[in-house]
């Protein structure tokens, strides 16, 4: 997708600070993080939101929430915790139309959010 900012970090046409990457995913840091720990991990198929994941989807999925986890453990979390978070079109607040998990961990986060 041409004009979809996490395409362009696929592609390398924006910086970003990355964590992880192979063939399925990448996962960066938030440039705006709201915790000691705030990556993003992407899918680099263009799924607009979790809204639009079909059932061909399904073993994407399933991989994406275990290298979420992986991913958490390595930036420090297994102890403690972190919260994964999915936006989801206007009510969900999803400002980026890309598939993408927060994860956000390093402090207490409360809830219910705002
Ligand atoms: P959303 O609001 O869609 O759930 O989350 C989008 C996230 O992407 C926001 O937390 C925002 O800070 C982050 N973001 C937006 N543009 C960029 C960028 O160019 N680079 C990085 N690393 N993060 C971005
Ligand atoms: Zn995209």
């Amino acid at each position: 997708m041409t004009d979809c900012i996490f395409c362009k970090i696929i592609a390398g046409e924006i910086p970003s600070r990355k964590i992880y990457e192979d063939d399925e995913f990448l996962a960066f840091h938030d440039i705006t993080p709201q915790a000691p720990v705030h990556f993003l991990l992407i899918p680099k198929k263009h799924i607009r939101n979790i809204m639009e994941l079909e059932p061909e989807d399904s073993v994407l999925a399933g991989r994406l929430l275990n290298k979420a986890q992986e991913l958490a453990k390595e930036q420090g979390c297994a102890e403690e915790g972190a919260r994964f978070v999915i936006n989801c079109k206007t009510n969900g607040g999803q400002t980026v139309d890309h598939l993408h998990i927060h994860v956000l961990g390093g402090r207490f986060l409360t809830w219910p959010p705002g």
